[in-house]
Parts: C-alpha cells; structure tokens; sequence
C-alpha cells in the first residue's frame, strides 16, 4: 500500500506516526510518499520569483530551517544544497527552468528526511528516498513534466523492493522525478498526488491513500457553498473530470495511472476519520454530483458563414491557436459559431493567431466576453438536464454536455451565483 502525506498533514506528526503504525498492522508492505511541509514550496516559489534577492533568499533558507526541527545530518545537508543554489539563481538570468526545479524539489527532499527521522525517533524502520535517485523518470516539461512509466519501471520497483525486503518503510519524495536529460523536473503544482499514484502504479500496490489534513473531495467548495458535503464514492472517470476540470483538491494527472492498472484511490481527511472519498472501478452506481467553478476566462465567438459547410473550420482555427501556444479551455459550436474559451492572458495572442482564418474564411471575431464556467461533473448528468434551474441558464453564453460533465459558461460575476443554484437543484435537494 503507498500513503501519501499532504503538506499540511505533516503539521501533525504524532498522527502521521499513528497513521503509519495502523497501516503497517494491516500486514501488507508500505510505501510513504510526502510533500514538502505546508507553505514551503511557496515559500521557494517565492524567492525564485525575485532571483536576485539575496536577503530574501537567506530568509527562506531561515525559514525551511525552523519548519524542520531536528533535523538529521542529511536534512541539514539538503538545506545547505538549497543554499547553493539559491546562490547559483542569484548569478544565473532567473530563466534556467532545470535549476528553478531543482530549487523547487529541495522542499520535498528536506521534508522526507525530517519524516523518516520523526518515524525513526517512534521506533519505525523509516527511510529517506529521494525519487530523482530512484529512478522516477519523466519527460523533459520542466514545471509540469509527465512521468515515463516504461522508463520508471524497473529502478522504482527494484529500489522500493530492496528496502521493504529488509522491513524497512521508504519514504519517498513526492512532487518531481529525474528527467531524460538527468535533471530535476517537477510534476506542477499538486504534483505529489500524481507522484504517489504513479508509485503506487508502478510497484503494482493494491491500494493508494492520498492523506490530506482538512481537504476533502465535496460536492464543490464550502467558500463558495456552505452546504458542500463529501462524495464517498467516484468512479475513475468522475474523478478525473473533476480533477481536470480544476478542483484543487488532486493533480490532474492522478487518476490515470491509477486507473490503468485497476489500483484504489482513496482521498481522506486526517481531520476527520469519517470524511473519505474511494475512487475504484467497483462503485457502487451512487449518484454523485460535483461542481467546480473555472475561472477567470474569456470567450471569444468566431461567426463562420456558411461554417457547418467548411470541412476542417474547427482544425484550422485549432491549429493556429495552438502554434501560438494557446490552450483552448473550452468549445462551444453550432453551426455558424464557435465560441472559444480561452484564458485571459492568451486572448491578444488568441486574436493575432485567429487573423488568417478571418481572412480565408471570412469569418467575424466578437469579444472577448468576460466569462465563468460552472462545471457539474457525475455520471449520468444528462439525466439532470430538467433540473438545471433557470438561473443557471438565463443569460448563458455556452453550454456543452457530455453524459458524464457539463459545462456552461455564464457571465463572469454569475458564477459563484450560478453555483449555488446548481449545487442546490442537484445535490442538496436531491438528498444523499
Ligand atoms: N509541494 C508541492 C506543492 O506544494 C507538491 C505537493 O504538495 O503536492 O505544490
Ligand atoms: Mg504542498
């Protein structure tokens, strides 16, 4: 089994020990994964966003210190490494994306060798990994790089397998893994959910636990809608919607590896024992619905005469959007429109990109149109489509709908709004 400890988990290490412990008297072998300690990777986020600042730098390396009492040598080690290149992007041009990941992954690395100390301390065989080391290998993506199974394969299991033949705990970096240029490279934002359901995937466990302290997958979040509750239960493809379509609450790469090799997902709060989630091919055909907000975005209509006519309309606008590097978050169509949903500093490249379909196919641009989209995501949500309230739909500028997620986009001050109503309609009044 691999259970991964959140950042903010770790502020409360009697329970990670207590955690450990249980899982370890179930019988089978554990695995740990953890992030760096809560604020941390902001913290390094920080000082790489003022490259030149020594003071600042100092500070952080200060800071990273006081979060980790008692460290072993080796931790102690890996701050004095964050020291130095700290120093090294004071000289670089702020702009060397190898070296911003390596400064990134150091929260991590710290992390796991205060952890294996904390559970040594209480008597466990724990053991610092750092997962670069391992053999956890990715594409060359810097900040938001991919993890290469095939490649990751063989060192991870035979490294993992090595340590838990001699009963011992390894507890693994979350977050990055070493790129095919023999670099740091981290997964993005999150990144040590996806981390540990690759790990999990890769030395075939039979279940991932994803260990968070307040956090918990809800029907959308309680800021917004007080009444939100948790979802027990979300097949793979739920989950996966929902993770791509912005709730914070996992990395959008998590669900797959696990997905593909058949591995139980659960997401549960170290809060409250009561409040987990369990993403498994197995579920029990439970109605669930989750909503999410995206957002701020903007909507652009491109007005094609004749468009249903044009074979390849859509590739060709697609395709000059994406040579200029913008992501379309979001399509809309009917026959003569497609609205594109786009984020709002690619809206300028967006138009530029857009001009030479203008021209060769006459096409009109309006906007852009300041835009939310609400997102309700669950299995079966066309069924739903007689309870959207008429709130949700009064004034939309797009709607789409697949069986499994459906997305409107509404005037950008409406969302949160529209949300609620949503939540209302289909899950409050719905009942559990
Ligand atoms: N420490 C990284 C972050 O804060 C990765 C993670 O926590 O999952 O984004
Ligand atoms: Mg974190």
């Amino acid at each position: 089994m691999v259970l991964k400890f959140g950042g903010a988990s770790l502020s409360n290490p009697a329970r990670v020990v207590r955690e450990v412990r249980a899982a370890r008297s179930e019988g089978a072998p554990i695995v740990l994964v953890a992030s760096a300690r809560e604020g941390i990777t902001d913290l390094l986020s920080e000082a790489i966003l003022h490259p030149r600042s020594g003071t600042l730098h100092r500070r952080v390396v200060e800071e990273v210190r006081r979060r980790h009492p008692d460290l072993p040598p080796t931790g102690i080690r890996q701050v004095d490494r964050l020291r130095r290149l700290l120093e090294q992007v004071e000289r670089s041009d702020g702009h060397d994306a190898p070296l911003i990941d390596r400064v990134l992954s150091q929260g991590e690395r710290v992390s796991v060798h205060w952890l294996a100390q904390v559970l040594q301390n209480d008597g466990l065989p724990a053991v610092p990994v750092e997962a670069d080391h391992l053999g956890l290998i990715t594409d060359n993506a810097y900040g938001a790089s991919c993890i290469l199974f095939d490649r990751s394969r063989g060192p991870v299991r035979r490294g993992l397998h090595r340590l838990i033949a001699r009963g011992e705990v390894p507890v693994v970096t979350g977050y990055f893994g070493r790129s095919l240029e023999g670099r740091v490279a981290t997964l993005g934002r999150g990144g040590s959910d996806y981390a540990a359901s690759a790990i999990g995937a890769l030395i075939g466990a039979s279940r991932v636990e994803l260990v968070k302290q307040h956090v918990a997958v809800l029907s959308a979040d309680p800021r917004i809608v007080p009444e939100a509750r948790p979802i027990p239960e979300l097949s793979y493809e739920e989950a996966e919607e929902l993770a791509q379509f912005g709730a914070r609450v996992l990395h959008p790469l998590t669900i797959e590896p696990a997905r593909a090799q058949g591995i139980t997902l659960r997401v549960r709060s170290l809060d409250d024992p009561t409040v987990a989630t369990t993403i498994s091919p197995g579920r029990a055909g439970r109605r669930n619905r989750a909503l999410t907000l995206l957002r701020p975005l903007r909507l652009l209509r491109l007005r094609v005469p004749g468009g249903r006519q044009r074979p390849g309309i859509i590739a060709e606008a697609s395709h000059h959007l994406a040579a200029a590097g913008v992501n379309i978050v979001q399509l809309y169509t009917s026959s003569a429109l497609l609205c594109l949903v786009l984020e709002p500093p690619h809206v300028l490249t967006a138009l530029r990109a857009l001009a030479p379909v203008t021209r060769e196919a006459a096409a009109m641009v309006e906007g852009p149109h300041r835009v939310t989209l609400v997102i309700a995501i669950g299995d079966g949500i066309l069924d739903d489509l007689d309870r959207l309230p008429r709130a949700a739909v009064e004034g939309a500028e797009g709607f789409s709908a697949t069986p499994r997620a459906l997305s409107i986009a509404v005037p950008e001050d409406r969302g949160p709004e529209v949300l609620r109503d949503l939540h209302r309609a289909l899950v409050t009044e719905v009942g559990p």
